[in-house]
């Protein structure tokens, strides 16, 4: 059990634009999936990223189903996924978002209703998801995480679109 501490906006980890590729096999990678899974369930949110707890490696997990939210648990469960991409993406539209990472602000970004993301599990086994709605968005913005991007960089009007959490 190792719950790692979340690295904050703008610590210069969460800002490289590119990580590297995991390993199929790699032996330090069930330490990591470890502290992801360890790190995220002890946080409030659904999703992590390697990079969010000092990992420069392209590994994300996604869990809306943990989300406190009754309407946002519409997900299929926990999904680990090594070097994820987003290969399709429509219906475009404005969410509103937060971040572990970014504790003191939520803000509206445009992300897309559907989404196809591939990847590799632990297991080396190649996937495809076909996902909508709130876990297409918690998939997009984790692997915007792998890119450098946080969604700050996403909000059109710092002025309009960014908001003081209470
Ligand atoms: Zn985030």
């Amino acid at each position: 059990m190792a719950v790692r501490s979340i690295l904050v906006y703008p610590h210069p980890t969460l800002l490289k634009p590119d990580n590297a590729d995991v390993l199929i096999g790699d032996p330090s990678l069930d330490q990591i999936i470890e502290d992801m899974n360890d790190t995220l369930q002890a946080s409030p949110g659904v999703a992590l990223a390697a990079p969010q707890i000092g990992y420069s490696v392209n590994l994300i997990v996604v869990d809306v189903n943990q989300d406190k939210n009754e309407k946002n648990r519409d997900g299929r469960g926990k999904v680990i996924l090594l070097n994820p991409e987003i290969t399709e993406q429509s219906e475009p539209h404005r969410v509103r978002e937060g971040c572990l990472s970014v504790p003191d602000f939520t803000g509206n970004v445009i992300r897309y209703g559907k989404i196809t993301v591939e990847g590799y599990q632990p297991d080396g086994t190649h996937i495809a998801i076909e996902t909508q709605d709130f876990e297409a968005i918690a998939f997009q913005h984790e692997v915007d995480h792998l890119r450098g991007t946080i969604f700050l960089d996403r909000v059109r009007s710092r002025r309009k679109d960014l908001f003081r959490r209470r």
